[in-house]
């Protein structure tokens, strides 16, 4: 059963003031499954005013103690990863296991985190005169706005909620409505774990509307965003002209670079796994697949062979190991995309096609000979599809990975250390892996460069991001 979802204000569960809903559909049948709350002015006004109760007392409870009741928290999200597993997979569509691994890595991000916050240490400098103590002290950063996209429905909440909530701050999130049960059941589990409930305001709607008046109003001191690039600037911009810190993990195009020394297979494997997780709707998902000449066709070959061998499907039946596109305005994206590529003499090698005309599921699929102006080179696609070209030359690759304003994340294949510190050096991304995928461990820094945003969403880097730092010179009297 999927429930109908309602705001978190003030330690209640509630319905918008107003009364009204949107609905949610589930995109492997295109069901109507259940209604979230839309919240309004007067919502958004009682999450304000919560948000600053709850700043005011939690930033008092020790480190100690905040780490204790995450510690919990995430204990609670694990015991129930199986039903909410089922939620996400209903209103997201990713396959039932990838929901419940979502559930799970997520309870391991706040125990880092949780960690982490007890470790948020100053530091003593020495002073130039006797008797005079010069201490660096660490502040919660304050109420915090945080707005959250629909392809990691728990995940994009948590490293937001756990930072602000083991430094002591208080957090608004604006979660998604396409999947808004399962970052409902994030919330919950931090309530049951006895994080108080102004400390965690939940709320959706419009989502413009939402940040707009978040965003400028003085109770709000941090905003963290993760979605796209233009989406990003525009809150960027808004948090610049009302002076709030900022974190926006924004959109990407990576490069996955194959040399001519890589071990195929391994390559062709990894990088096909990746594309085509969560249907490709991942902010780091491989998207430029630049393979040297020599491995080239042997590349696309296996590369469409694992393409093709991927079953589609919805997420709750067994075996499928990919769903649908989130909501029914992907479809047309997509299809115009995979239409200007072709148009501009692009080969499709696999998929290419809506599937069935229930549900939003799209082939996997795979084209060469894409041209460099064709809008999936230089957009974000955000679809299970995988452009493969041929290069020669180290800075020719080099050249074509750095083309973009996007750097999040960028990948390479070699058996040479030398060609992968190389790569590693020259490629403009905020995250490079190298013969492996290995991002997004809590413990690493998550962000990007360039057009990508900035900040980081793992590692101590993201803890930095909700803390203040004040100075403070004491001479002895
Ligand atoms: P969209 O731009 O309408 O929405 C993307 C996300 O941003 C959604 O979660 C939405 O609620 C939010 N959003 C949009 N306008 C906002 C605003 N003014 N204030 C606050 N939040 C706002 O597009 P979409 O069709 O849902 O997604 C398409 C694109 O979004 C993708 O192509 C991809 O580039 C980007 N996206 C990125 C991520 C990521 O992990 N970086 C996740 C989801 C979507």
């Amino acid at each position: 059963m999927y429930p109908n979802v309602r705001l978190h204000i003030a330690g209640e569960w509630r319905d918008a003031r107003a009364g009204k809903t949107i609905p949610v559909i589930n995109p492997a049948t295109e069901e109507v499954i259940g209604q979230v709350a839309h919240a309004e002015r007067a919502d958004l006004d009682e999450a304000l005013e919560a948000a600053e109760r709850g700043f005011a007392a939690w930033r008092k409870v020790s480190a100690y103690e905040r780490a204790k009741v995450m510690r919990k928290a995430g204990d609670i999200l694990r015991s129930r990863a199986d039903d909410i597993a089922r939620l996400m997979t209903q209103e997201q569509g990713k396959p039932l296991v990838e929901a419940k691994m979502e559930t799970l890595a997520a309870a391991d991000l706040i125990d880092w985190f949780a960690e982490e916050g007890r470790r948020a240490y100053g530091r003593v400098i020495p002073a130039r005169a006797e008797g005079v103590y010069q201490l660096v002290i660490r502040e919660p950063v304050g109420p915090v706005a945080a707005f959250t996209p629909w392809n990691f429905p728990i995940n994009q909440v948590v490293r937001k909620l756990s930072a602000a909530v083991a430094t002591g701050c208080s957090i608004i999130v604006k979660a998604p409505e396409e999947t808004p049960a399962s970052p409902a059941e994030l919330i919950r589990a931090f309530l049951d774990a006895g994080v108080p409930g102004d400390v965690v305001g939940l709320v959706y709607g419009v989502p413009a509307e939402i940040s707009s008046y978040l965003i400028a109003h003085p109770t709000i001191r941090k905003v963290t965003f993760t979605g796209s690039t233009p989406v990003g600037k525009q809150l960027a911009a808004l948090a610049g002209q009302h002076m709030k810190r900022a974190t926006m993990e924004l959109g990407g195009h990576a490069p996955a670079i194959v040399f001519d020394d890589a071990d195929l297979d391994l390559a062709a494997k990894t990088l096909a796994g990746a594309k085509f997780r969560n249907a490709g709707q991942v902010c780091v998902s491989p998207t430029r697949f630049l393979v040297q000449e020599k491995l080239y066709e042997p590349f696309v070959e296996k590369f469409v062979a694992a393409a093709k061998k991927v079953k589609v499907g919805n997420g709750l039946e067994e075996g499928v190991q990919m769903g649908p596109l989130v909501h029914d305005r992907r479809i047309p994206w997509v299809e115009g995309l995979v239409a200007d590529a072709r148009q501009r003499g692009a080969e499709v090698r696999t998929g290419g096609e809506r599937i069935g005309n229930k549900g939003y599921f799209y082939e996997p699929t795979v084209l060469t000979g894409v041209d460099r102006e064709a809008r999936m080179m230089n957009e974000e696609p955000f679809a299970p599809v995988a452009m493969i070209a041929p290069f020669r030359e180290f800075d020719e690759v080099v050249e074509e990975a750095n083309r973009l304003p996007y750097g999040l994340a960028a990948y390479a294949f070699t058996r040479s250390a030398k060609t992968a510190n190389a790569i590693a050096n020259k490629v403009e991304s905020g995250m490079m892996t190298i013969n492996h995928l290995g991002l997004a461990l809590p413990e690493v820094p998550f962000g990007g460069v360039k057009d990508s945003g900035y900040g980081s969403e793992g590692g101590s880097e993201a803890i930095e991001a909700y803390l203040n730092t004040k100075f403070v010179s004491q001479a002895g009297l």
